[in-house]
């Protein structure tokens, strides 16, 4: 399949997911996969939603981008928090870096920042859309293109699932598409500043998230319940 193809065939997804499931959003982090998103879809003006989740510990660069995509493209950008009340629980019993100490304390900061304003997001909506890609790491080998999500009750959508990563730049460069600078420096994967490193050549596309714990274990509970034996009822439905 050429790169003609390939965005041609996510353009159709995104056109049909909009039509079909709306309200449908899109979940971004402004990572580069998230940016190919948003430019086709503030492109072609879907009618898809693009929210993050501001988790209060992102990097600087991140903040300076979705700002930077609201003037580009000229688009509202919804911006979820956490609970006050439960981070502030959280804090005062743990510390404020408590993440470092152990998996579960982690998994619970994640669960706050994360996982929660997620759920909150995603109510009401008809579908969501991810970047996500399989070549990205061992816990997102086997994502479908088209999934149902059990957790949250709503079909979930993955367009660049059979990307790589020369497909994601090569779109990039050829749109002009803004990026976040920390790429550059070598941070395929980006999330919040405290648990990303740079990587090394060579190494996993994420292994600088929670680079202290087993790979099979970093991931942030965003992406966990995604049923994939509904992939053909879901693709049927699209
Ligand atoms: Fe907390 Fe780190 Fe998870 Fe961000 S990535 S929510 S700082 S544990």
């Amino acid at each position: 399949m050429n790169r003609h193809t390939h965005v041609a065939d996510v353009i159709a997804l995104l056109q049909r997911v909009s039509t079909r499931h709306p309200p449908a959003v899109l979940a971004s982090s402004f990572g580069a996969e998230d940016m190919v998103l948003t430019d086709l879809i503030a492109r072609l003006a879907l009618p898809i939603t693009v929210f993050t989740l501001d988790t209060g510990r992102l990097p600087e660069e991140t903040y300076a981008l979705i700002d930077r995509v609201r003037e580009r493209y000229d688009i509202a950008v919804e911006v979820h928090y956490p609970d006050v009340r439960a981070l502030e629980d959280y804090v005062r019993a743990n510390g404020v870096n408590a993440f470092y100490r152990s998996v579960e304390l982690r998994r619970r900061c994640c669960a706050i920042r994360k996982t929660a304003p997620l759920a909150r997001a995603l109510a009401g909506r008809g579908a969501w859309i991810t970047g996500q890609r399989r070549a990205q790491s061992l816990t997102r080998s086997d994502i479908a293109m088209a999934e149902f999500d059990a957790e949250h009750g709503l079909p979930k959508f993955n367009p660049l699932a059979e990307w790589n990563e020369d497909d994601v730049w090569s779109y990039i460069a050829s749109h002009d598409v803004p990026v976040n600078p920390l790429h550059a420096r070598g941070y395929p994967s980006i999330g919040c500043a405290p648990c990303t490193r740079a990587i090394e050549p060579g190494e996993d596309i994420r292994a600088g998230r929670w680079w202290w714990e087993d790979p099979e274990q970093r991931e942030c509970g965003l992406h966990r319940h995604s049923v994939h034996v509904a992939v053909r009822a879901v693709q049927a439905e699209t």
